[in-house]
């Protein structure tokens, strides 16, 4: 989370600094949408739930599922909607909207990420909470999908203004929360720091309950590997592909669109195993350079130098809309969802892709993506290791135990291959691609999972 340091308050009514509230942001989409530029945050032509509940149908009919079953899992379980008024640094108050959506808990306690981005709306967290159910079954960890947001422009914010957003958002949905009911965890623009607000939160109310979040700091019980996991568990998707496509890290190239917390950790530990990154953008610009760009480097140089991609050294800026047209062999979509559309897809020059972000790829580029033949490790098992690690995070702090970095990085292996593996002998059986297969596996988990707790009943059973 980037934060700028904090403001002097200036006098009560006195505007200062540039308005941060969602209504300017809405108002700002319009008046750009009226000139016929692209929306702030508009990425695709398809939302991010559209996307997640297309693969869903596709599923849903090949396993020929009845349509008063897909009802149960077209919509989530519950959904809070809150509000959350803040002072901010400009003495006024700000009115944001916050969301945690819980889509099915079938399988185990709700879980998944909480973002703060102004373009967080409750559709795009209901596909994200849906997301998360059907990836912790493909991985076959004991969790449901959950999903929270809150449409505030983090990165504009100074810390202790971050801090009164993520306080007042815990203590509005504390009542649904709980280390057997529902655990968050970071995602796009949270971190660290942001869990420890929640678990203190928390606290207030419960006791000392690390067990409520994922992600925390190691000084709170948080797990060794975690920050790295989501990036280092599309790295162990790529091991386990790259032989069966004849690759190997010596020779290949990789693009990271997105270095972030996936982004920086999938592109060090991909060049820990030899392989070479040519390209990487983020949302202040992007870089490209044929002799490679060293990742371990470049994180240095922007979260500890606070440098700016676009100054580092020995690399050429280009356009970041011709990011996906850079030749390599990986392509690694590492920042929002829908940013690989029926626009762009047809620029790819990659020969795999690995889905570190969610819902990055519309249904029309997955398809035109499908036809140039490029192989694609879809969002619900490439990025899993987040989730993954959360969970050996959960049971340490279930245990108030600690496991070396080595132990959590080793189980962590051996759920990504096992889930690769599963996924793969289904596509091979069914002639589907990955991401087609992943979906297959994760629905009939989580269906079998709700027939057998009574959840939903099989007709067979009687009335329900
Ligand atoms: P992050 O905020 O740490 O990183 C996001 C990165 O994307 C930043 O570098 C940002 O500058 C960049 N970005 C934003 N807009 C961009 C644009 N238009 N073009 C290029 N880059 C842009 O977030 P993160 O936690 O790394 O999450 C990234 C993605 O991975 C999200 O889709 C998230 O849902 C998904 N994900 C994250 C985790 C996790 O453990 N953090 C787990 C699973 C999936």
């Amino acid at each position: 989370m980037a934060a700028k340091t904090e403001a002097a308050e200036p006098p009560v009514g006195e505007q200062t600094e540039p308005d941060k509230s969602p209504e300017t942001v809405e108002k700002a989409k319009a008046e750009a949408e009226a000139e016929g530029k692209p929306k702030p945050g508009q990425r695709a032509e398809m939302s991010n739930l559209d996307i997640v509940r297309h693969y869903f149908d596709k599923a849903v009919d090949r396993l020929k599922i009845p349509d008063d079953v897909r009802t149960v899992f077209w919509t989530p379980y519950r959904e809070v909607t809150v509000q959350i008024p803040v002072r901010l640094a400009d003495n006024r108050i700000h009115v944001y909207s916050g969301y945690r959506i819980q889509h099915n808990g079938a399988r185990g306690p709700y879980k998944g990420g909480v973002r703060f981005h102004p373009d967080v709306d409750i559709d795009e967290v209901r596909a994200l909470a849906s997301l998360m159910t059907w990836k912790t079954a493909v991985a076959g960890i004991p969790y449901g999908g959950a999903k929270g947001g809150v449409n505030a422009p983090a990165g504009e914010l100074s810390l202790a203004e971050n801090e009164k957003i993520a306080r007042s958002f815990l203590s509005k949905i504390e009542k649904v929360l709980g280390p057997t009911r529902d655990i968050p965890a970071p995602d796009v623009n949270t971190n660290a720091q942001v869990m420890a607000w929640f678990m203190d939160e928390y606290g207030k109310l419960h006791g000392y309950t690390p067990a409520i979040c994922t992600g925390k700091p190691l000084s709170l019980e948080g797990s060794l590997g975690r920050e790295a996991a989501t990036g280092r568990g599309c790295v162990y998707m790529f091991r386990e592909a790259a032989p069966q496509l004849g690759m190997t890290p010596s020779n290949t190239t990789f693009v990271v669109q997105g270095f972030g917390n996936v982004g920086s950790w999938a592109a060090q530990i991909m060049e820990d195993l030899g392989c070479q990154m040519v390209a990487v953008s983020d949302a202040y610009g992007a870089i490209r350079s044929d002799s490679g760009i060293d990742a371990q480097k470049l994180s240095r140089f922007i979260y500890e130098e606070g440098g700016k991609i676009t100054d580092f050294p020995n690399a050429e800026e280009i356009d970041p809309e011709d990011l996906v047209a850079v030749e390599c062999d990986v392509f690694i979509p590492a920042a929002l969802g829908g940013m690989i559309h029926e626009g762009n897809a047809d620029r790819m020059s990659c020969r795999v892709m690995i889905e570190g972000a969610n819902s990055p790829t519309t249904p029309a580029a997955d398809e035109i993506l499908n036809q140039k033949g490029v192989f694609t490790i879809p969002d619900v098992m490439a990025n899993a290791g987040g989730v993954v690690v959360s969970y050996f995070e959960w049971v340490q702090n279930l245990q108030h135990f600690r496991w070396e970095e080595r132990e959590v990085n080793d189980k962590l292996g051996t759920i990504m291959r096992r889930a690769y593996r599963e996924v793969s002998a289904r596509s091979k059986e069914e002639g589907l691609p990955l991401r087609e297969a992943a979906y297959l596996v994760g629905i009939e988990r989580v269906v079998d999972a709700a027939k057998t707790r009574g959840y939903i009943h099989d007709p067979v059973d009687g009335p329900g």
